[in-house]
């Protein structure tokens, strides 16, 4: 049996349910995940697209991730909350912004990317894994959150 957990936009337009366990999360603290979360940093948890069951059409722009890699940004068109990024479009493999989710309190960061660019005042637990900018391959990392 398998959990479900659902989420979507600030204004509703856009939902998903996830089916399955939800997988370990991080946070990251540079300039970019500061302009596209409008705050401190992000949180996000990496994933399969085809985990999720989406209604509504996200809209998507493209980025260059710090990797140089093409990066789209999919997001509600109407509200403008961030959803996910993938490194294709369609997405594929994603990264699921954690504050869509309908309850995601629960959810601790288990490492942490670019601490040389935290905001004054955010305390990390010593105890995650944390980089002044980011493993040479930060996929891999991703992937091996929480191992
Ligand atoms: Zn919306
Ligand atoms: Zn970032």
């Amino acid at each position: 049996m398998s959990d479900t957990h659902t989420g979507g936009c600030q204004c509703g337009a856009v939902r998903y349910r996830l089916s399955g366990s939800i997988p370990p999360a991080y946070a990251c603290h540079c300039g970019e995940c500061k302009k596209q979360s409008a705050s401190a940093f992000s949180m996000s948890i990496p994933m399969a697209y085809e985990v999720l069951t989406v209604t509504g059409t996200a809209k998507v722009f493209e980025t260059t991730a710090h990797s140089g890699k093409r990066k789209y940004n999919y997001f509600c068109g109407d509200c403008g909350t961030r959803l996910w990024h993938s490194g294709t479009n369609p997405p594929s493999a994603i990264t699921l912004k954690v504050g869509t989710l309908d309850h995601s309190e629960y959810i601790a960061p288990v490492g942490h990317l670019w601490v040389s660019k935290k905001q004054a005042g955010i305390m990390l637990d010593p105890e995650t894994d944390q980089h002044q900018t980011q493993p040479d391959n930060v996929s891999a990392w991703r992937n091996n959150l929480g191992q």
